[in-house]
């Protein structure tokens, strides 16, 4: 195979994490050129291109070098792993990215007998994580039988072809809307960059080393807001105490007037309402909570 001087990403063609993945990527400054209708799509400012596929695909894509990186579940990643990857060398999380968040859990019959995982032994669970629900079950000494399915595992219970389940929740609407109950998480997920462990040391490898720089200051933007208010001297340590996360503030004069001071701060995560009302009690006044746009570091 000819080497690549152009990073290639792996992502979901249609599906829920296409529209974040995609949004994550442009916020990190690619632009691409064909339509999203293409298998492949050329990259238009930077040498990154991107391959839309099935993302039950990305981590197989990964493993053989036809893909520098994927955007993928952690699901879809951990099941590679303990079955088509099994024999080959490991993939690696590099970022966690923060959307497509659900958990891989068991759930059974409300009116099924369960207090604890023992009570699955002897079972039939069906799952399209055969992988993930094997190992579960084998670190635990649990001896149930497991139906591997490709779609559609909730209703397995009601045709009889399981007792229970091991499925993707979100929700948990598709579970009551089934009369199941969940019992057990296996793995909270969320979609994640993957690659492989070792890293190209190449005209890729630095193009991929900058983009994880402007991914961490997206993941970080997008979690930031930037805190303005002005508060006297003598109640500054009662409101620096309460800024939310615990940022170091930057402090200015405020012209004209000695005793007060100007704060900024940068915290991460959500600033609330009611973070704000004991803000201003502790002495704060003239505030304003901002949306960071890009953060470098
Ligand atoms: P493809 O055609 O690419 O194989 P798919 O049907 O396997 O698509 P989607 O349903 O689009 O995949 O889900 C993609 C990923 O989104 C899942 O692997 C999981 O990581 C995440 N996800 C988040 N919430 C849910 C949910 N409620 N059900 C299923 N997947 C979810
Ligand atoms: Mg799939």
């Amino acid at each position: 195979m000819k080497p690549r001087d152009r990073l290639r990403i792996a992502m979901q063609k249609s599906g829920r994490l296409t529209e974040p993945a995609l949004d994550l990527l442009t916020r990190c400054g690619l632009t691409f050129r064909q339509s999203r209708d293409k298998l492949f799509c050329f990259g238009e400012g930077e040498p990154v291109d991107l391959l839309l596929v099935r993302d039950d695909d990305i981590p197989g894509l990964i493993a053989q070098g036809v893909c520098d990186l994927g955007i993928v579940g952690r699901n879809v990643l951990g099941e590679f792993q303990l079955t088509a990857g099994r024999d080959g060398e490991p993939l690696d999380e590099l970022r966690p990215l923060g959307f497509g968040r659900c958990r891989l859990s068991i759930a059974v019959p409300q009116d099924m007998a369960y207090e604890a995982p023992k009570d699955l032994a002897g079972t039939r669970i069906a799952t399209s994580y055969p992988g993930l629900l094997g190992e579960w079950l084998r670190s635990r000494g649990i001896d149930a039988g497991v139906v591997t399915l490709a779609g559609s595992v909730e209703i397995a219970p009601k045709l009889g072809t399981a007792d229970a389940i091991c499925d993707l929740v979100q929700s948990g609407g598709t579970l009551v809307a089934n009369q199941l109950r969940e019992t057990d998480v296996l793995l909270e997920s969320e979609a994640v960059l993957a690659g492989p462990l070792t890293l190209p040391v190449d005209e890729r490898g630095d193009m991929l080393e900058l983009l994880l720089k402007r991914l961490d200051g997206v993941i970080q933007v997008r979690e930031s807001r930037l805190l303005l208010l002005q508060t006297s001297r003598h109640t500054l340590d009662a409101v620096t105490r309460l800024l939310p996360g615990g940022p170091q503030p930057t402090l200015l004069p405020v012209a004209g007037q000695p005793d007060q001071l100007m704060l900024q701060a940068l915290c991460a995560g959500e600033v609330s309402w009611r973070q704000l009302e004991e803000i201003k009690k502790a002495g704060a006044r003239e505030m304003f909570v901002l949306p960071v746009e890009k953060m470098l570091a």
